[in-house]
């Protein structure tokens, strides 16, 4: 067991260009630091586990404004 460089928790750029927020269509944004995908018109998230986004509009959850603004940066 030697490979560490794979990550699993990360969504590849490829795959990010394709996703669409289920909801509204819009572009996604990854955020690094809760693994979700981000829709910034709506202010939600969508949460993914090992790789695989769960684009469901039940699995979202609304982000504050303290988060969105740590996304702008
Ligand atoms: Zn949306």
């Amino acid at each position: 067991m030697s490979d560490t460089s794979a990550n699993a928790a990360s969504v590849p750029a490829n795959m990010l260009s394709i996703l669409a927020c289920p909801s509204c269509k819009g572009k996604l944004v990854w955020n690094n630091d809760k693994t979700e995908l981000v829709c910034r018109g709506e202010q939600l998230a969508y949460p993914v586990s090992n790789g695989i986004p769960a684009l469901l509009a039940s699995a979202a959850r609304e982000l504050s404004v303290a988060e969105l603004e740590q996304l702008k940066s």
